[in-house]
């Protein structure tokens, strides 16, 4: 495995195979009552957040408290990036801390591969601008692994606003690795052009919805957006909102969050029992910690998983 994690291409099947099985067995971790174990203890791990985030965060949070590592969270408000500090003096700056890790979330395409040239620590993309958020793609892989059973030929159809988004680039790479035949789907304005080189089918209409297994449901992302994509919302919803009569009984929906309620999703289908939406969320917390550990702590036995609390850390 590559030293960082930037992007799904770091990952090889095996690798993909291993971190999912890693985060298999911490997430009877997770079913203890006290849901900690030793592994990173004494590391510490950074997360730098330039770009507002709800579950990313908070999942890198849990992770890192529950693998005992020594956790700083920084946002750019409130820090010297709000002063002009660079990226760059930053990263410098907190290497006095001498971090195991680094996660970083940033408006910025490439930014995390930057930050990687200028740290020693491992790196983590955990979203940079429109390019990628393999941790994303590994939680849903893991979500869909754990309700499909397997992922092996599991047609997934990903609509929406394929264009701005780093989620569906990373879970076109993730997916088809693992042997799954993806489809895109969106208006016209909003699939960027040659996508098909990544090996996906493209669909400009919702007409053949009904050969997916899984519904993968995109948010528009009007924050990135410079122009008008679309004529209006409410058009946009009328062609591609999956709602109740949209999606098939035996389909699966899934959706990164946060979700646009009455945009991409109807509310009758966020909350019905294909919905994956929760155990997604859910997912985030084993997934990365399975991610932290891969790259942290070596290829053992996750210490600690199954002998209790009180086990050493391995040395990395
Ligand atoms: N939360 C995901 C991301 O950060 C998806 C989204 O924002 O639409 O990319």
């Amino acid at each position: 495995m590559h030293p960082h994690l930037l992007s799904v291409d770091d990952l090889s099947r095996d690798d993909i195979e291993r971190i999912l099985g890693r985060a298999e067995s911490f997430a009877e971790v997770s079913g203890r009552e006290i849901k900690k174990v030793p592994t990173l203890r004494g590391r510490t791990v950074i997360n730098l957040f330039y770009e507002a985030s709800t579950r990313t965060q908070s999942s890198f949070e849990l992770a890192a408290k529950r693998l005992s590592a020594d956790l700083i969270t920084l946002k750019a408000v409130g820090s010297a990036v709000d002063k002009g500090e660079s990226l760059k003096d930053t990263v410098q700056t907190l290497s006095a801390y001498d971090p195991a890790a680094i996660v970083i979330r940033s408006p910025h395409a490439g930014a995390a591969g930057l930050v990687a040239r200028w740290t020693s620590a491992a790196v983590v993309n955990a979203g940079d601008g429109k390019h990628e958020h393999p941790t994303q793609a590994l939680l849903d892989l893991y979500t869909l692994k754990r309700r499909a059973g397997s992922l092996e030929g599991v047609k997934v159809w990903i609509v929406g606003d394929v264009l701005h988004s780093r989620v569906a680039r990373s879970n076109i790479l993730a997916f088809m690795r693992m042997g799954c035949a993806v489809t895109v789907c969106g208006p016209p304005t909003l699939i960027p052009r040659g996508i098909e080189s990544l090996g996906c089918e493209v669909r400009y209409t919702l007409d053949e919805l009904g050969s997916a297994d899984v519904v993968y449901a995109l948010r528009m992302q009007r924050e990135r957006m410079t122009g008008s994509f679309v004529p209006s919302l409410r058009e946009y919803a009328a062609r591609y909102q999956i709602d109740g009569r949209r999606l098939g009984t035996n389909q699966l929906l899934m959706h990164p969050g946060p979700v646009n309620r009455g945009v991409e999703l109807a509310a009758e289908v966020i909350d019905s029992p294909q919905a994956l939406i929760a155990e997604q969320v859910e997912s985030g917390v084993v997934v990365r910690m399975a991610v932290l550990y891969e790259l942290l702590a070596g290829r053992g036995a996750p210490n600690g998983v199954r002998e209790g609390a009180e086990t050493e850390p391995q040395p990395a």
